[in-house]
């Protein structure tokens, strides 16, 4: 099997057969769909042309169109559709990519080395590690706040954290998203989402 694009690394957006994002898969995943059986339709703008081996009898050679957004059969690892109140797991990538890479207290931007997680109520406090109560911080604020709240340190929090649901989630975990994506991701964002501002700014 030899290829016509070069970029085979973008991601394609896995859904369920209903349409619920799934996940992010690479080519041979997608490849591995099609030859299993697995795909149930294709969605978005056609991503990669494999070509496959040749037929003996007709000798016509293969081709797999592998589009950017993936619709799936069979039973999904969907958490977020097992569970009404399922929360994603919280992780610094997708933490900062849900706060646009924005140090919620000075609203500077910066590279995700140059960010942390902040407790916005302290561990010490009894504050927990949840989506709902970190922010992105940059070094030099989260020093300033230390171990104390936002209202100890007189410092105000320029948005309010929130935990993202599973197709934000999706999102947030996209290494690349395209344009056809990113429309279909946003279309299964809860209307409330304050993705849809941030995105709409340019901001994530
Ligand atoms: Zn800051």
């Amino acid at each position: 099997m030899h290829f016509l694009n070069q970029q085979l690394n973008q991601e394609i957006l896995r859904t369920d057969v209903s349409g619920m994002p799934l996940e992010w898969i690479d080519y041979r995943d997608a490849v591995r769909l099609y030859h299993t059986g697995q795909v149930a339709y294709a969605c978005g703008s056609s991503l990669y042309r494999l070509f496959g081996g040749t037929n003996a009898i007709t000798g016509q050679q293969s081709v797999l169109e592998i589009p950017t957004i993936l619709s799936t059969i069979g039973h999904t690892h969907n958490p977020g559709n097992l569970r009404h109140d399922y929360v994603p797991p919280l992780n610094n990538q997708t933490l900062f990519r849900r706060d646009a890479h924005l140090c919620l207290y000075c609203g500077e931007r910066f590279p995700a080395n140059q960010l942390s997680r902040d407790h916005v109520r302290p561990l010490s406090k009894g504050g927990r590690d949840t989506w709902t109560n970190v922010v992105t911080a940059c070094r030099r604020c989260n020093n300033i706040k230390a171990w104390r709240t936002p209202e100890q340190a007189r410092m105000q929090l320029l948005a309010v954290p929130f935990a993202p649901t599973y197709a934000e989630y999706i999102y947030l975990k996209g290494r690349r998203v395209l344009a056809d994506q990113m429309e279909y991701l946003l279309a299964h964002f809860p209307r409330s989402s304050p993705l849809h501002a941030r995105l709409k700014a340019g901001m994530a």
